[in-house]
């Protein structure tokens, strides 16, 4: 038996024709099935979101990993990982369809499990999660869909194929015939351009129809196989003539891949776009920089007040350029709840003494060294005199390290000792496991977020813009998104200068100057002209970085020629 697959509601098809095809190793799509790990399957699922907001008919391909990305425990400081399975049959419809592919020389039967994204409208799409875990597959094959993330090369190169051969095969067996749209987020499904083009051998015929985005600003983060295992693998020879264009040393890349059959590639942000064209010059890179679903990310509070004084901004996200027209006092007061919500989680769940009227900083995202999260710790000594100078301050950290990453989980440890070592002026929680709702949660309920990535390393970086949507500036380094967003005093403050090399202790510096003589003051000083600044975030940046001008623009050009 296969997961979940005794209770399961199965279906005998889907009655639908989609036009465009959105190929993501991760996707969320519910609170309840883990299969995202961060940033990208976020993007993936906002971007479902829209497409469903705005009747756009896309079909969604990603893999099932029942046994999710990872939950995270804290043990003496430590991240523990466990497994994070959830039972697919609770809400998705296991279809009656089965497609056969051969990885290895072995036959490995996929099965695909529906889950409907719904719109603001009634409109719901299908995203599609395959699933190997069925009968009559061998023990290695009935894994190959349980871990995102997970596993040695071998395990994620059969993955990939899973997804880019499978996933295609899929769509096939499910008589969507009508789509002239392939779009890969990131490198993981590039397999599919070679099963368009082994059938027609044209190269135009297969760029047409595929899109690329790119998400990774280093040259690490792209997979590349090994032709020769690829070849083991696929049971076929990659055609020579492509085989210049798509490999590096003898290895296959799979971004390489993408970009080759790809008649439109993008970076998601103006910087990353000029990343990405140096490490890839051969190719015509565009730039769509991201956004986040406003719906999904706007607070309840907000929400109400969104639609007392901006009526019509769940559809139309751009209404939120009108933001300055809202009451101050009521802009304060939302905030206010959204900040109760956050601490009082804190407060019972963890036994903290936070309070309600303290500055609060919040930082969470994957812990890893290019993020740098202990910067804000960097100067202890420094950290402590500001937060005495204004009677205290409140800090709230969360996210997971990738089980591989050895110097992110060392990361997460001296963060909470120095976190630990300023209590009681600081008052600092980590908190564990972070996913969805901790985001939602923390995004709205801080006062100030905070991002210190090393320059170029972010590509994008989309959780300021969920904060921008909850009236919280941001400080953050001039990376990614935030070299659109940021207007000095306006909708947050900059760490450094533009195009500058980061350095910690520069940085660092820079950092606390802006705390102590910038932010703070305004915020415990001039509380009407940091309202106005948190309106700002609203008008000037919820409004614009949102997945629906995302969307229209890939609508515009990427989709249609
Ligand atoms: C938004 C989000 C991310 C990505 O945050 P970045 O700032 O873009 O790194 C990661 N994890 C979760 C749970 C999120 O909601």
């Amino acid at each position: 038996m296969g997961g979940g697959e005794g209770r399961a509601r199965v279906i005998s098809g889907l009655n639908f024709n989609p036009k465009i095809a959105y190929f993501s190793m991760e996707i969320f799509v519910d609170p309840d099935i883990h299969t995202y790990s961060g940033g990208l399957g976020m993007l993936a699922g906002d971007t479902m979101r829209t497409f469903a907001d705005l009747n756009i008919p896309v079909v969604a391909v990603t893999l099932l990993s029942e046994k999710g990305y990872l939950r995270q425990r804290i043990v003496e400081d430590r991240q523990v990982e466990e497994e994070d399975e959830f039972d697919p049959s609770e809400k998705m419809l296991l279809i009656a369809k089965e497609i056969m592919l051969n990885i290895r020389g072995e036959d490995v039967k996929v099965r695909p499990w529906c889950y409907f994204v719904k719109g603001t409208s009634g409109y719901s799409l299908p995203v599609i999660f395959l699933d190997t875990n069925v009968k009559g597959n061998s023990d290695w094959a009935r894994e190959l869909t349980s871990y995102l993330y997970g596993g040695d090369p071998d395990y994620r190169l059969a993955q990939e194929i899973v997804l880019g051969i499978g996933g295609f095969r899929i769509l096939k067996e499910l008589n969507f015939s009508s789509i002239y749209r392939f779009h890969m987020n990131e490198g993981h499904a590039s397999f599919l351009t070679l099963e368009l083009y082994r059938k027609t051998r044209n190269i135009d015929f297969v760029r047409r129809q595929c899109v690329f985005t790119t998400h990774t600003p280093v040259k690490a983060g792209h997979d590349s196989f090994s032709i020769k295992k690829v070849e083991e693998f696929l049971g076929y020879s990659i055609p020579e003539d492509i085989l210049p264009y798509v490999t590096d040393n003898g290895n296959l890349n799979m971004t390489k891949l993408g970009m080759f059959f790809s008649h439109y590639i993008n970076g998601v942000a103006k910087k990353h776009k000029e990343t990405s064209s140096m490490l890839f010059p051969h190719y015509s890179i565009d730039s769509i920089t991201n956004g986040v679903h406003s719906l999904t990310w706007v607070s309840e509070p907000f929400k109400r007040l969104f639609d007392r004084y901006m009526p019509g901004w769940r559809q139309d996200p751009y209404i939120l350029r009108s933001a300055s027209g809202i009451p101050s006092n009521e802009v304060w007061h939302a905030h206010m709840e959204a900040k109760k919500m956050l601490i009082d989680y804190i407060n019972n769940n963890f036994g903290k003494g936070f309070s309600h009227d303290l500055f609060t900083i919040g930082f969470a995202r994957r812990m890893t060294a290019y993020k740098r999260p202990y910067l804000l710790f960097y100067d202890e000594d420094r950290l402590r005199e500001i937060a005495r100078s204004v009677n205290g301050l409140q800090i709230v950290y969360s996210g997971k390290a990738h089980p591989k990453d050895e110097e992110g989980k060392r990361i997460i440890e001296r963060v909470i000792r120095a976190g630990r070592r300023l209590e009681p002026d600081v008052r600092f929680i980590f908190i564990p496991n972070y996913d969805f709702r901790i985001a939602k949660l923390m995004v709205s309920g801080v006062d100030l977020w905070l991002n210190t990535p090393r320059i170029p390393m972010e590509a994008s970086g989309t959780s300021g813009m969920k904060a921008a949507h909850n009236g919280v500036p941001q400080l953050s380094t001039l990376d990614g998104w935030w070299k659109e967003g940021y207007i000095e005093g306006v909708t947050g403050w900059a760490i450094g200068e533009e195009d500058q090399e980061s350095d910690d202790q520069r940085d660092s510096r820079d950092l606390y100057d802006k705390l102590e003589y910038r932010i703070l003051p305004i915020f415990y000083k001039f509380r009407e002209r940091w309202i106005e600044i948190m309106k700002n975030c609203i008008a000037l940046n919820a409004s614009f970085f949102n997945t629906q001008r995302m969307v229209e623009q890939y609508v515009l050009n990427a989709y249609f020629l």
